[in-house]
């Protein structure tokens, strides 16, 4: 079926296990992120199959779907007031920076007569989500204490989300302490300092993890086997777990400057483009509608991507490895935007190898 993306079992498998194990021996724990591919539970089983402490993702429809798995469930986003009841139900910890949301948690707690566990965040300058300035948290673990249905098992921080700031010692340093600081003033135990996401790794990767965080919240690094902070590729982790196939449509012979005069293309842009001449073009039946305005990667390095529409994309097939005909298949190499776009679309058929 085509459009499709490919999904490698045993590859996921290994690459969350291979962090388990690795990681372990830094004292880092991890939480594993659903998002990128919709947390489709057939896809992941395998990463409970891998070991991970925690399912987490940032939608509670997500969390929903997971619910057989006996691990417990994060919710990253910081909740919405209006989900409250919903998170309690289905989220066994959640991710919290403001104390009308976490009175919310307590109250749907009560009810359900259950203790939610709470991770604050941190905001350590990367400016999104997070408690900024730290002079607020002694209010904020007085109050806390007052919750009987809350329970703060953690703090945690996000980077290189809004802002681009990379992790280092200096600032994961500066959420130890503060973690020291609260469990010396607060009579709390914080079980969980988490780290960050796959902008992260690198740390751990070089040995310079900061002592004190044992918990990060990968997505990234498993599913597509690359660190954030800089982009690099893992090397014992698999790049290609997930790949896009489609479908050629028409294959034509036709100059490489569009003949008349250039206005707008399909999406308001302007296009401009290099006369390379006569060359030889693929249709593929996929599309923006499907991966959205995200970067895909022919996986023959001797295709090129011209452009795309909403339903069409446009591949220079003149250098192609081998030679191709309509209705044969191209693959395609994936980054994060494209991963999630095309496993949102319901356009694209999730093929499962086992
Ligand atoms: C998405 C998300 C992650 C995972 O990020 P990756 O870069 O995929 O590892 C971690 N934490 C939060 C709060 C997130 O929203």
């Amino acid at each position: 079926m085509n459009p499709r993306i490919d999904i490698n079992y045993d590859k996921l498998k290994h690459n969350a296990n291979n962090m388990v194990n690795k990681y372990q021996q830094h004292g880092v724990h991890i939480a594993a992120v659903t998002k990128g591919f919709c947390a489709v539970p057939e896809i992941a089983k395998a990463i409970v199959e891998a070991g991970v402490k925690y399912l987490a993702d940032s939608r509670v429809e997500n969390l929903i779907k997971l619910k057989e798995f006996p691990l417990e469930k994060i919710l990253l986003r910081l909740p919405m007031i209006s989900q409250a009841e919903k998170v309690v139900q289905y989220a066994d910890i959640s991710l919290n920076s403001e104390m009308e949301t976490m009175k919310a948690l307590n109250k749907y707690a009560a009810a359900q007569n259950k203790l939610h566990k709470i991770i604050l965040m941190i905001d350590l300058g990367d400016l999104r989500e997070g408690i900024f300035d730290e002079k607020q948290i002694d209010a904020i673990f007085d109050e806390l204490k007052t919750l009987k249905h809350i329970q703060p098992i953690g703090i945690g921080t996000n980077l290189t989300c809004f802002g681009g700031v990379i992790p280092d010692e200096k600032n994961l340093g500066r959420l130890v302490n503060l973690g020291k600081y609260i469990e010396e003033n607060f009579d709390v135990k914080l079980e969980i300092i988490s780290g960050g996401n796959s902008s992260s790794i690198y740390l751990v990767e070089e040995s310079r993890m900061v002592q004190g965080i044992n918990q990060l919240r990968l997505g990234e690094a498993i599913l597509l086997g690359t660190e954030s902070a800089y982009g690099k590729i893992l090397e014992d982790q698999y790049q290609d777990v997930f790949k896009l196939v489609a479908e050629i449509v028409e294959i034509k012979e036709k100059p490489s400057v569009p003949i008349g005069e250039i206005g707008r293309d399909a999406f308001g842009n302007v296009p401009t483009f290099n006369d390379r001449g006569v060359r030889q073009r693929a249709i593929l039946a996929v599309g923006k509608q499907d991966f959205g305005m995200h970067e895909i990667t022919p996986m023959d390095k001797n295709i090129s991507i011209l452009g795309s529409s909403s339903d069409h994309l446009i591949v220079d097939i003149t250098d192609s490895s081998e030679p191709l005909k309509v209705g044969d298949e191209l693959q395609f190499a994936l980054g994060y935007g494209a991963l999630m776009s095309l496993m949102t679309s319901e356009y694209v058929y999730k093929n499962i190898i086992k």
